[in-house]
Parts: C-alpha cells; structure tokens; sequence
C-alpha cells in the first residue's frame, strides 16, 4: 500500500513485487509517478532547501545513503479508490489527502485507533530538518494549500496514534497534531 508514490516511499515495492510476487496498490492520480519517482509536481525548488535550512543536510543525507537516490519505478500497480475500506490485511480505510501529490492518500486503521499519515502531516520535514506536526515544506508537496485543506480530513479520522512518514509517531492524537500543523502552515 503506497500512500503516494515518492522515490523514497516505493523504494522496497519493485522488489517486493518482483520477489514476492505482492501486488503494490497506489491512489491513480500518483501512478505516473510511481513509474517515474523522481517526476512530480513541487512548488519550490529543491535544491535552495539544504542551503536555506542546514538542519535538513543530515536528512538527506541519511535518505540518500540509504538508496533513495537511485529508486526504480514500477508500473505494473493496482489503483484503488480515494474511499472505502480495502481488503488487504489491517482493513485501513483510505482517506485522499491531496496536496503533498495529487493522488495522495492516508490509510486510518480504526481497530488499532491509529492513522497512517504519510507525508500529508508529518513530525520531521526532511527538507528543513523542522520537528513536529506540519506539513513537508513546498520542496516536496504540489500545493501547499491543499495539503493544508486535507488536513481536515486527517482531523476527522479521530485517531489517537498519527503514524507519518517521516519523524517519530504522535501520540497526543490526530487533533492536537492537526491543530499543530495548521498552525505552522507552510514553508
Ligand atoms: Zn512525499
Ligand atoms: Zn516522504
């Protein structure tokens, strides 16, 4: 289950379907770029970032040693709806939180009264180093306002336990995270 198709959230998946033979599920609008990862809509530059923000060097880094500069797409994926609940283990409901990419979805796992946010809310932006609940600075997300917008959808789920994509898990609730995020807006 891909919340969106960033290089550095379907690094694993090629393989994984390769292999394993499982299938790699991803909203429509992000199946382009899950077959070419480093293809996507941003609305800053990517390379000011570092500069402007030297907190964000050792993430980066850290993401690059780890082989996200070098991720393959892949374009044999199974789309699924911006709703509903999906019959793959854990049941996750999905949530479209478009903003960061267009196609991208949060995945709420009621029974474990969490949600996995991917980088619609996250508590580490790797791009400005920043820590706590915000949304991935304009380097990263297609438009800023939408993803802010999206994050009432998040708010909604009513989860206590906010699983992102990037930085530590939040535990003080999704309302509190989103309360934060708004707050902190854009960079
Ligand atoms: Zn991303
Ligand atoms: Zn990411």
């Amino acid at each position: 289950m891909l919340t969106h198709a960033h290089f550095d959230h379907i690094g694993a998946a090629k393989r994984l379907h390769r292999d394993i033979g499982c299938p790699v599920h991803v909203h429509p609008d992000d199946a382009y770029i899950a077959r070419h990862p480093y293809r996507y809509a941003h609305e800053r530059s990517r390379l000011l970032y570092p500069a402007m923000y030297p907190r964000a060097v050792p993430v980066l880094a850290g993401m690059a040693a780890a082989g996200a500069l070098w991720v393959r797409g892949i374009s044999d994926v199974v789309p699924y709806e911006g709703t509903g609940t999906l019959d793959v283990p854990g049941r996750p409901v999905v949530v479209e939180t478009p903003g960061h990419t267009f196609g991208h979805c949060a995945l709420n796992l009621p029974n474990a009264d969490a949600v996995i946010t991917g980088d619609a809310l996250v508590t580490l932006d790797p791009y400005t180093g920043a820590e706590g609940p915000r949304i991935v600075a304009g380097a990263a997300t297609a438009n800023s306002e939408q993803a802010l917008s999206s994050l009432g959808r998040l708010d909604a789920t009513g989860a206590r336990i906010v699983l992102p994509g990037h930085g530590a898990p939040f535990t003080g609730g999704i309302h509190s995270a989103v309360a934060i995020a708004r707050t902190t807006g854009a960079s």
